[in-house]
């Protein structure tokens, strides 16, 4: 606790009023956020205090070279934005859950909130516009994280995408929007987190422009939700009637759980008109002018402040740089009974708990770090749907119809009307990130899904997907156009294999060490789920109405024939589909869970996990809208206007 103290006394030496502020810097590899917002009062305080240094001078004072690196000290601590200040809730992290958080808990004026983001304001155009996606993925706006090598996955290290700025990952994601089925919820086994207590937490976030309000869908919560707006026309009406000759029933609403989960259909977005609907536009933004809300960017925050002294380890505070590793470490506190709620999602939440002490202790005392709560689960249950993928180019004779041909021109250059289109309409290929179309399968006669197909009218040129858009980079260097084609993404959207979060060194600059454990399940099954997934996708592709349009298949590509060819093309190039949970798993006790029912963290007060760390099993399709529901529901928890013992309580709040 002595850097707390010491920014006490510091606080004690200079008045420090401060505004939302935000400073250039980096943690780990990324060095480039630009400052976004200036910190008024943070100007002020060093004005007033480079004032008094300058009449010291003109004074004749002599000043002592120690004296100049204290008031050197002193000019950062008092130019922090937190000085003499306390919070009710410091957010770790001012992603997806956070955003929620932050506008719910400040309604009503009463709580001060602090808000703490290591990457930059929200205000790219590329994050706006849906295709932009192409140029998020290994961007200054996401964390560019890789595992380490993954001897069962042909020796590789694994992209792990992670959005890095206000809005978080619901800020880079490809915006569908998804649950899963009830039965995922139900299968968690957490007394009060059934699908029937998170229903009303998903249906109050909603406003869905295409279906009525009703059991499964809401009309008047901040986020916006919608069918896509852009079709093409050919290649997905082949996409399904193919499907349908496939024996998969239509899907009407994936999200309607009085139906099965499985078919073929529409995914709907995470949108508005076709602008992306990220949970900072939806919720944060609105709550940015609040008193009671300070929100800083660039603020990497390298540990929570946990003190062991008075029995019971308890969270004061947290540690956090503007300016990188070089910059001075600041700490913002906690006012009496106040929280910190951890935010920083599925991989950075873990590694600071680790950082600050919470989690395997055997594992922390190897890296010097003192132990504050032994929890051996912190960081383990790493869940993430893995996929691959196959792609076939289309006949001659159809070149040109592909959503890459509506988005660029024969040089690789934007075409004016999808511009238009998007500007005028808010419709056409810019408003799609090109998956919003597929199927859930079962491979096996399983109980639920195991197999999301994601269709996309557009070729990947790379068997890992996300190397794509680097080889179209090259494409468009030479003056070559994107080839017409299509991709079936195919995703283990139930997955059983785990992995796992940890530290590489005690330094928070460090990226975490990462393993998601792919294809580990000792039974095989998601191994089986993508290989079936490639025979179904095979046998999709020749259905008459695809066939009509394509040419042979570039991935895996013909001369991937039998199982063990094709499982060897599937270890050699699986990929993220970008669900990471797990890692903080909420259940009953310290053994093999990180928080309770209330998500706070076992043994410690004053310490919550609100993000995709807490859920305990991956539901079978993407992420953001299950965390926005749990952050719903936690906001309300943290109000006290709801209570974790089952959905009556849930109901009357959403009512
Ligand atoms: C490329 C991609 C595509 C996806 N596609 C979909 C999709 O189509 N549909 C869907 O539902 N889900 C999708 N997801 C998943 C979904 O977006 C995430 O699961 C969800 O947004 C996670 O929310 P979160 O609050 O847990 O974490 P995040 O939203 O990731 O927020 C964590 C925040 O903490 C910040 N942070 C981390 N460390 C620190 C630190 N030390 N100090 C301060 N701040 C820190 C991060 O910068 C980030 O802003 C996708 C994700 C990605 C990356």
């Amino acid at each position: 606790m002595a850097s707390v103290a010491a920014s006490r006394s510091a606080q004690a030496v200079a008045a420090g009023p401060a505004a939302r502020g935000g400073r250039s810097s980096s943690l780990g590899m990324l060095a480039s956020s630009k400052r976004t917002i200036a910190p008024v009062s943070a100007f002020k305080a060093q004005r007033t205090s480079s004032r008094g240094l300058a009449a010291a001078r003109t004074g004749g004072v002599a000043v002592r070279a120690s004296a100049v690196e204290d008031i050197k000290k002193v000019l950062t601590e008092t130019s922090s934005p937190v000085t003499g200040k306390q919070y009710d809730y410091i957010l770790v992290g001012g992603g997806t859950a956070a955003c929620v958080l932050a506008n719910r808990l400040t309604e009503g004026g009463t709580k001060r909130v602090l808000v703490l983001e290591a990457g930059p304001d929200n205000t790219s155009r590329d994050v706006r516009i849906p295709a932009a996606i192409t140029r998020l993925f290994r961007s200054p706006l996401d964390w560019n994280l890789f595992s380490s090598l993954q001897p069962q996955l042909a020796e590789r290290q694994i992209y792990l995408a992670r959005g890095r700025l206000l809005g978080g990952s619901s800020s880079t994601n490809a915006t569908l929007y998804h649950r899963g089925a009830a039965a995922d919820y139900d299968s968690w086994g957490v007394p009060g987190w059934g699908a029937a207590d998170l229903l009303p937490w998903f249906v109050k976030a909603e406003t869905n422009a295409d279906f009525e309000a009703g059991k499964f869908h809401g009309k008047q919560g901040p986020m916006r939700v919608e069918n896509p707006r852009y079709t093409n026309d050919k290649l997905h009406s082949a996409f399904f009637a193919s499907a349908q000759q496939l024996g998969l029933p239509r899907n009407s609403d994936f999200n309607n759980w009085d139906q099965d989960h499985g078919g073929y259909g529409t995914f709907q977005v995470m949108q508005d008109k076709g602008t992306r609907a990220d949970m900072y536009r939806q919720y944060l933004k609105p709550a940015m002018g609040r008193p009671n809300l300070q929100v800083l960017t660039g603020a990497a925050v390298t540990r929570v402040h946990i003190d062991k002294a008075g029995g019971k380890p308890t969270a004061l505070g947290v540690e956090f740089s503007l300016d990188g590793p070089a910059g001075t470490r600041l700490t913002a506190e906690l006012a009496p009974g106040g929280e910190v709620v951890m935010c920083a999602g599925a991989v950075h939440t873990p590694h600071i708990l680790q950082l600050s002490g919470v989690g395997n202790g055997s594992q922390l005392w190897e890296h010097g770090l003192a132990v504050a709560a032994d929890l051996p689960a912190v960081g383990a249950n790493l869940q993430d749907q893995p996929a691959c993928l196959t792609a076939a180019p289309l006949k001659d004779k159809y070149d040109g119809i592909a959503i890459s041909d509506d988005i660029y021109n024969a040089k690789g250059q934007i075409r004016k009307r999808a511009i238009l289109s998007y500007l005028l309409r808010g419709s056409g290929p810019l408003t799609s990130t090109g998956c919003d179309r597929g199927a859930f399968v079962r491979t096996a006669g399983q109980a639920l899904p195991d197999l999301q197909v994601r269709f996309v009218p557009g070729m990947a040129l790379d068997s890992d997907g996300v190397s794509t858009y680097v080889r179209f980079a090259k494409f468009q260097s030479q003056g070559l156009k994107w080839p017409s084609g299509i991709t079936v993404q195919l995703i283990a959207c139930r997955p059983h294999s785990t992995g796992s979060v940890g530290l590489k060194s005690a330094d928070p600059f460090d990226a975490p060490k990462l393993s998601p454990g792919y294809l580990t399940d000792a039974a095989g099954a998601d191994l089986a789920t993508l290989r079936s997934g490639v025979h179904w996708a095979r046998e999709l592709a020749r259905q008459g109405p695809l066939a009509e349009y394509l040419s042979g298949e570039l991935f895996p590509g013909s001369a991937v024939e039998n199982d063990a060819a094709i499982d060897e093309y599937i270890r050699g190039s699986i990929h993220s589909s970008n669900a990471i949970v797990g890692t903080c798993k909420m259940g009953a006790g310290p053994a093999d869970s990180v928080v309770d029912t209330q998500l706070r963290v076992h043994g410690v007060e004053g310490l919550r996990v609100v993000d995709a760390s807490v859920v305990p099993r991956i539901p079978g399709g993407q992420v953001a809208a299950p965390v926005v529901a749990i952050a719903e529901r936690a906001a309300a928890l943290l109000r006290g206007e709801a209570t974790i013992a089952g959905a009556a309580a849930a109901a009357t709040v959403a009512a």
